[in-house]
């Protein structure tokens, strides 16, 4: 077995297992206490922005809310310039959105949620190369964690086994092991390995599947909207889908169907879906477009919760992060910001903690971590979960009282969002995670509900009409649509 001091034995070292999202916003953090960060991904990164196989979702669309935007431009300032120049549309969550809801197609107006709309690639490759241009980051490609490390009462993690394929194992030391590996993390295995429990989990399965295909717009293609966006319609319309605009004048197409209606993908089925959508305004939009990928397919998006926070005994030197610890339904685009808000969290608690003890006193870190992890995942797993539970076929558990209010009153909202300018912008702050969902329960808002309630407006198929397709109105401003 080979011992590989990468950097002088007097370092004091993280190492992540894992090179994508919440390992590289994790990376970003650690190098503020950290002398060397070494991030060990099984793939080799591409030279360009690129798809590489641990990351099948790339192909898919991938939304970066506005609060996940926010914190990356914290941790890596002038990064959005940087995706812009590199061609990402910037666009006007509200303006540039075509969106049909529950109820009706949403207003659209000029608003302040303005959102960077790139390919999943494009970001990863863009915050990689922020990363590779620090000296304290090591990136080791190719190299798969097969275990881990500990002292010998194994009461500490002291660093990571690591396969390079053909070549022999080595064994890389770390005062602090960050797991980032994703939802087939094998934390739990190992810890049980060394004597430890594995965390609780909770899964939440609305059987949602995707199917995915990149187009060119057809040739002199003209609209007034950047993102179209069709919601499927509990308990019976299933299907949804998004054509979302990305750099190189370039669309995403990604269908997808709840309760295992799964897209097909092969061309005739996957057009016949998106013509089954209850507005067939993304079929029209595709059917001549240029088709530039396969069809990709991909079904494990059930929400996956591991309780780290709730284990009694935990050894030192590893926390979990990102889709490790919480893998979400992608269709309400929370990975990558939970994972944003991780690192934000990593940030705050290692702040917090080394403020009071030297730089290598990191005793009861990771449980304190893990239970602040889990604060900051709470509202981002109930407004996930809270959706899927509308579904009769999830399998998982059941609402539970606070979850069924919520999808009542949110019924409501969202009949009124369909002609409350100001409703719709604060609707969208809400799922953006820029505001918390209280902000619904504010009292003028509540007084709307309960006179929708007791004076419903008809709830009709007038989305089906083209005439009702919203245009973008500049002059309409949040306060003088609403209600
Ligand atoms: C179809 C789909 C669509 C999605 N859409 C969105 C969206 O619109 N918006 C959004 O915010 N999120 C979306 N997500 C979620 C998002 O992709 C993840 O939340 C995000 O990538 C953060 O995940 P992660 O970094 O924790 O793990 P992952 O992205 O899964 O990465 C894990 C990394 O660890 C590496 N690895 C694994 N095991 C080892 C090992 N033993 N040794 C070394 N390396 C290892 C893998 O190669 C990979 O690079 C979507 C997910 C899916 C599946």
């Amino acid at each position: 077995m080979l011992d590989l001091q990468i950097s002088p034995a007097t370092e004091n070292k993280a190492i992540i297992i894992g090179g994508s999202i919440a390992g590289l916003l994790t990376a970003q953090v650690l190098t503020k206490y950290f002398d060397r960060v070494t991030i060990v991904e099984r793939d080799r990164f591409p030279e360009q922005p690129e798809q590489r196989h641990g990351i099948p979702q790339a192909h898919h669309v991938h939304v970066l809310l506005i609060r996940g935007q926010q914190i990356l431009e914290q941790l890596f300032p002038g990064i959005i310039a940087e995706l812009a120049d590199l061609g990402t549309p910037i666009i006007d969550s509200v303006a540039d959105s075509l969106w049909l809801t529950f109820n009706g197609w949403t207003p659209r107006f000029a608003s302040h949620l303005t959102s960077c709309a790139s390919s999943r690639n494009l970001l990863e490759w863009t915050i990689r190369r922020r990363l590779a241009a620090n000296d304290q980051i090591e990136f080791l490609q190719a190299a798969q964690v097969t275990n881990l490390l500990c002292n010998s009462n194994k009461t500490t993690i002291t660093g990571v086994r690591v396969s390079f394929g053909k070549e022999p194992e080595a064994e890389i030391l770390a005062n602090l092991v960050v797991d980032a590996s994703g939802r087939n993390s094998h934390t739990p295995e190992w810890l049980e390995e060394l004597g430890y429990k594995s965390p609780q989990q909770t899964v939440v399965n609305s059987f949602l599947g995707y199917a995915s295909r990149w187009y060119h717009p057809p040739e002199g293609f003209q609209a007034d909207w950047q993102v179209l966006l069709i919601w499927p319609k509990p308990p019976k319309d299933t299907r949804s889908g998004v054509v979302y605009t990305v750099e190189g004048n370039r669309w995403i197409v990604t269908l997808a169907g709840v309760g295992r209606d799964y897209p097909p993908t092969d061309e005739a089925g996957f057009l016949d879906f998106a013509q089954s959508l209850r507005s067939p305004i993304i079929y029209e939009a595709i059917k001549d477009a240029q088709p530039i990928s396969p069809i990709y397919a991909y079904k494990r998006t059930e929400n996956h919760l591991r309780h780290y926070e709730k284990l009694s005994r935990f050894p030192e030197g590893l926390i979990i992060v990102g889709d490790a610890v919480c893998a979400f339904n992608p269709v309400y685009g929370q990975g990558m910001t939970t994972a944003a808000l991780g690192a934000l969290t990593l940030d705050e608690c290692l702040s917090k903690q080394l403020s009071n003890q030297s730089n290598t006193n990191l005793i009861g870190f990771p449980q304190y971590f893990q239970k602040q992890l889990s604060k900051a995942i709470s509202i981002p797993w109930l407004m996930a979960t809270g959706e899927d539970f509308r579904w009769p076929t999830t399998e998982g558990g059941k609402p539970n009282l606070i979850s069924k209010f919520m999808q009542l009153y949110l019924d409501r909202v969202l009949l009124l969002q369909a002609d409350s300018a100001e409703i719709h912008q604060l609707f969208l702050e809400v799922m953006n995670l820029l505001k918390p969902t209280s902000a619904l329960f504010q009292p003028h808002i509540v007084m709307q509900v309960l006179k929708q309630i007791i004076n419903p407006r008809p709830q009709s198929d007038k989305f089906t009409d083209r005439e009702n397709i919203p245009k973008y109105q500049p002059s309409v401003t949040p306060n003088i649509m609403s209600r």
